[in-house]
């Protein structure tokens, strides 16, 4: 079996033309438009290319973008200040906090300020927590396991009733993820480090999102024939040819995975696009709501 590919980035596009849309038609009838308001703290290189790509995304779409950049050494105190001037910022419709903190920063506790209605990173322990418990509706979910149910619904295929096994368990893409997967009424399994047979349960599995860190870890012999793959993975790896001396790749060994999979996200142009788009559909439903409130 040939794989169809999950094409994030034309999926992403067209999601971004209607945020588009709707961000202008939003403008011209407030007079402003929707915010974003990003908390970044340290000189990470990746989390400073994360939050300009984001800041170029919120252009794009005609939203207003801002950003709290702090240095390394700052208070526990000073960011969870900056977190509180985007909730009283009447132009700040999203906050997104960039993670990971420096170890001295109690993340939590930064977490815990931003207010439930600007969570557009559905990262707020209390959303997070309303994700994992029946009959409650989170205000917002988080950006790339959202992406991922997105791609999911792509291909058409009803969720309900499945076997899924999601590998990884880390707050962000694994723990949500696995949580959306059983909302939408599949049967999960999390898969982490210290999983005996991870073959075992790959064999039975009619989805499998692969969110471990590892250059292609899952081979496509341990796939079950028709399977739908959804790589979150994103690992640079040495590559003479390439002229920057490096590749992404992701956590499943596309080559065989697409030999067997009924449908496969690609690494880049996955889930990388979904989640930012993603990030920019929570903020415009966070302006919406501004509004009627
Ligand atoms: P993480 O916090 O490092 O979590 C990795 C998870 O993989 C952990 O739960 C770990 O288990 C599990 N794991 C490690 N080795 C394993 C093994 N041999 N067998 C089974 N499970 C194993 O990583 P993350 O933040 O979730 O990110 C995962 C990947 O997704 C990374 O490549 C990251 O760059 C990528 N990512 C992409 C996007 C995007 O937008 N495309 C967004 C976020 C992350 P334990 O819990 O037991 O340690």
């Amino acid at each position: 079996m040939q794989a169809k590919i999950l094409d994030g980035r034309a999926v992403a596009e067209r999601i971004r033309g209607d945020i588009s849309t709707s961000a202008q038609q939003f403008t011209d009838e407030n007079g402003y438009a929707p915010g974003l308001g990003v908390v970044l703290v340290g000189d990470d290189p990746a989390s400073a290319m994360y939050v300009r790509m984001k800041r170029r995304a919120c252009e794009k779409v005609g939203f207003i973008s801002e950003a709290q950049i702090l240095p390394a050494d700052v208070t526990q105190e000073q960011v969870e200040a900056a977190v509180r001037n985007y909730n009283d910022d009447p132009k700040i419709h999203g906050i997104l906090v960039q993670l990971p903190m420096p170890d001295h920063i109690d993340e939590e506790a930064v977490l815990r300020e931003i207010s439930l209605s600007k969570d557009v990173d559905g990262i707020h322990p209390v959303n997070i927590g309303k994700l994992g418990m029946r009959g409650r509706e989170p205000s917002f979910t988080p950006a790339t396991p959202t992406g991922c149910m997105v791609l999911l619904e792509e291909t058409g295929e009803p969720i309900e009733g499945k076997q899924a096994v999601v590998i990884g368990r880390s707050n962000i893409v694994g723990l949500p993820v696995a949580l959306m997967l059983t909302n939408a009424n599949a049967t999960v399994t999390i898969c982490h480090s210290r999983t005996q047979d991870l073959q075992g349960y790959l064999k039975n599995a009619d989805i499998v999102v692969a969110a471990v860190g590892r250059p292609e870890f899952i081979k496509g012999e341990w796939l079950k024939e028709g399977a739908i793959v959804i790589d979150v993975g994103s690992n640079s790896v040495d590559d003479p040819s390439s002229k920057k001396g490096y590749r992404y790749v992701g956590d499943v060994e596309f080559e065989s995975a697409s030999q067997v999979a009924s449908y496969i996200t690609k690494v880049p142009g996955g889930v990388g696009p979904m989640t930012i788009t993603m990030l920019l559909q929570n903020t415009l439903k966070a302006a919406q709501e501004s509004i009627k409130a």
